[in-house]
């Protein structure tokens, strides 16, 4: 890296970042590149030549489960066929939805489809029950919408109406493939944005669900039904789990189900066969012709600012990755991640955990009872670190026949793991499932597990090395471990016991101070100017506290570290977020992510710390510096 001309204390994300991002290339088919994306693009590279060696035969695996995911990467990339099929493999599902005359057709088909993942007028899944972690509870909730989120849909927001615009030349480009005639075309179309039009009234908004402790509402199934008529979710359930059946759903998002006549009842049935004719058909592109992929890629193109699609192989590999996520993650780890990086990243997570508690002993604005239940909470935190040990058995069921097309054998694994999934609704939740597999470069904190996860692809440069310095581990993986530990105490994890389940373990006037804290740092955040666009405080705030927890619990550790080097510690800190983007992307996420922009969570947080100002001598002549009444140390 070569000099650049910004000053550390007025921009420590430019003064360590600049001269890389001035340089960087954005692949042509990603968004974005940088920090945790270069790392996936080198985790990406490795992989994908590892599943053509399997696929050409000139390199084995022990782990039995790989053959079918290497198998459905050979039809992925098995072009010939592909193409010489054309829409032909989805044909016969277009002509049972076209078949649909009644919403009584639908009824009767209704669970079928919800196996095959299609677009029913509610979502239905099985998922942890957050007042009770340890069972498992039926969920409805309203269906996707094409946009983003539902402020898109606003009468002045241009970029909503433009990216609509994308996806109905897509549609009628990917519609002229169907046996529709060219009238049946345009009319289907036409109501498939009509009524995504009638859904996006009501569904909730991404800064609603940002709040997703909020989607604890239990309903009894006799009230459900009710709303949903016509729509026959008894029968659904009856289909499922017999007499079995449960008599409590949980709702996620009450408004989308309590008024769904709005967008589905008998007058406007059509419009639903039709929105489904047209969503089932551009999902299907994906496995389809060439032709009909790249045509199926357009919108999303569009939205994130991607040049091109990824070359077929690439593609191939990305969904046999994702069906097959455990198997791939096992043989990532086992292949690439070393035992004695395992053991020292252990330790690390254990000691900030310890940390974590020291300060929280010393917090002031806790009672000792309080006190005493957040760290309880910190001492049955679970850590999974790396890979999982052992293979589940569903990742042995997700079979499909030799003879399949492409489209039939994706769609028959997707449909086995949903039903896997569906069939848990009366078995205990499975706490040694991982929420990502060991290849992903992410982490997470589960909040009805109250674990951490650490996949292997994390574990790497710039976030962690045996060959960095302490300092730098610190200002890294050690800020990102804090980070995730956060997620615990922040404003949605807050309101979790130490078992994972909805309740309020906090006296009133310090939940009252904790909310005061969060007040603080929504405004630390809310409005700041990036890239032309304003951060939203509100979207962003539970992300902004465990920013602000990673770099405070670390920071403490770094006094007790020898040779510590608060230089150092920073500019790691910086140097993970780095990320070069598309002004789409940009866009995209400033609407839509929990996160803030990178350039941000690089700047912000040091700026609480008294350590940001001593490292690097920061008055308040520089950028960089926040007055100290203005500094915020919530954990
Ligand atoms: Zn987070």
């Amino acid at each position: 890296m070569g000099e650049t001309t910004v000053r550390i204390q007025d921009d420590l994300y430019e003064a360590v970042n600049g001269e890389w991002i001035k340089n960087a290339v954005i692949p042509d088919d990603r968004p974005v590149t940088g920090g945790f994306n270069t790392l996936d693009e080198e985790v990406e590279k490795i992989m994908m030549a590892d599943f053509k060696a399997f696929a050409e035969g000139t390199k084995t695996t022990d782990i039995p489960e790989m053959k079918y995911a290497i198998s459905l990467y050979k039809k992925g990339i098995d072009e010939k066929r592909r193409n010489s099929e054309g829409i032909e493999p989805v044909l016969p599902l277009l002509n049972k939805i076209k078949n649909l005359k009644t919403v009584e057709d639908l009824n009767e088909v209704a669970t079928e489809l919800l196996v095959d993942d299609l677009p029913l007028p509610i979502k239905m899944c099985v998922d942890t029950d957050m007042a009770d972690a340890t069972k498992n509870s039926f969920i409805v909730l309203g269906p996707d919408i094409i946009l983003p989120d539902t402020t898109y849909y606003a009468d002045d927001n241009e970029s909503g109406k433009q990216l609509l615009e994308v996806y109905k030349d897509m549609a009628s480009k990917i519609l002229k493939f169907s046996p529709l005639t060219e009238d049946e075309q345009k009319k289907f179309l036409e109501d498939t944005i009509a009524y995504d039009a009638l859904i996006a009234k009501k569904v909730k908004s991404q800064l609603e669900w940002a709040e997703y402790y909020k989607n604890q509402n239990p309903m009894d199934t006799d009230e459900v039904a009710k709303f949903v008529a016509p729509f026959d979710i008894k029968k659904v359930l009856k289909d499922l789990y017999g007499d079995k059946a449960p008599s409590v759903l949980i709702v996620y998002d009450p408004k989308a189900i309590k008024e769904m006549n709005g967008y589905f009842n008998n007058e406007n049935f059509e419009l639903y066969t039709h929105w489904l004719y047209v969503k089932t058909l551009v999902k299907a592109t994906a496995c389809l012709s060439l032709e009909l992929k790249t045509l199926g890629t357009t919108f999303r193109r569009a939205l994130l600012g991607v040049d091109s699609d990824p070359v077929i192989e690439k593609e191939a590999y990305r969904v046999a990755e994702t069906l097959y996520a455990d198997p791939v993650g096992i043989y990532y780890g086992r292949t690439y991640f070393g035992e004695e990086a395992k053991k020292d990243v252990v330790d690390m997570v254990k000691r900030i955990i310890e940390t974590y508690k020291v300060r929280m002993k010393k917090n002031s604005f806790l009672a000792e009872v309080t006190k005493e239940k957040a760290i309880k909470k910190l001492s049955t935190l679970e850590i999974k670190m790396g890979y999982p040990d052992s293979i589940k058995e569903i990742w042995s069921k997700l079979v499909f026949d030799e003879s399949d097309s492409y489209y039939d054998a994706v769609y028959k694994v997707s449909a086995i793991k949903n039903k896997d999934q569906l069939d848990k609704l009366y078995k205990p939740v499975d706490r040694t499932e991982w929420a990502m597999p060991g290849h992903m470069v992410n982490a997470c904190y589960n909040p009805t597990c109250n674990d951490l996860t650490f996949p292997a692809a994390i574990l790497q440069k710039p976030f962690y090395s045996l060959s960095q310095s302490d300092s730098e581990n610190l200002g890294g993986i050690g800020a990102i471990i804090g980070h995730e530990i956060s997620h615990a105490f922040d404003n949605n994890g807050a309101k979790f016991d130490e078992k994972g389940n909805l309740s309020n373990w906090w006296l009133d006037e310090d939940f009252k101070a904790f909310e005061k804290l969060t007040k603080d740092m929504v405004e630390q955040f809310d409005g700041m100017e990036y890239h032309g666009g304003k951060v939203s405080g509100e979207l962003t705030v539970s992300e902004n506290i465990a920013d602000n927890g990673g770099v405070g619990v670390t920071l403490e550790i770094m006094h007790n570290t020898e040779n510590a080097d608060f230089q150092e510690y920073f500019k790691n800190w910086a140097r993970v977020w780095c990320m070069k983007a598309k002004e789409e992307f940009i866009q995209y996420l400033l609407a839509n992510d929990v996160h803030s922009p990178m350039g941000l969570r690089a700047n912000i947080p040091p700026r609480n710390f008294a350590e940001w100002y001593e490292a690097f001598g920061v008055t308040d002549k520089d950028q960089m510096y926040i007055a100290p009444e203005k500094r915020i140390s919530i954990w």
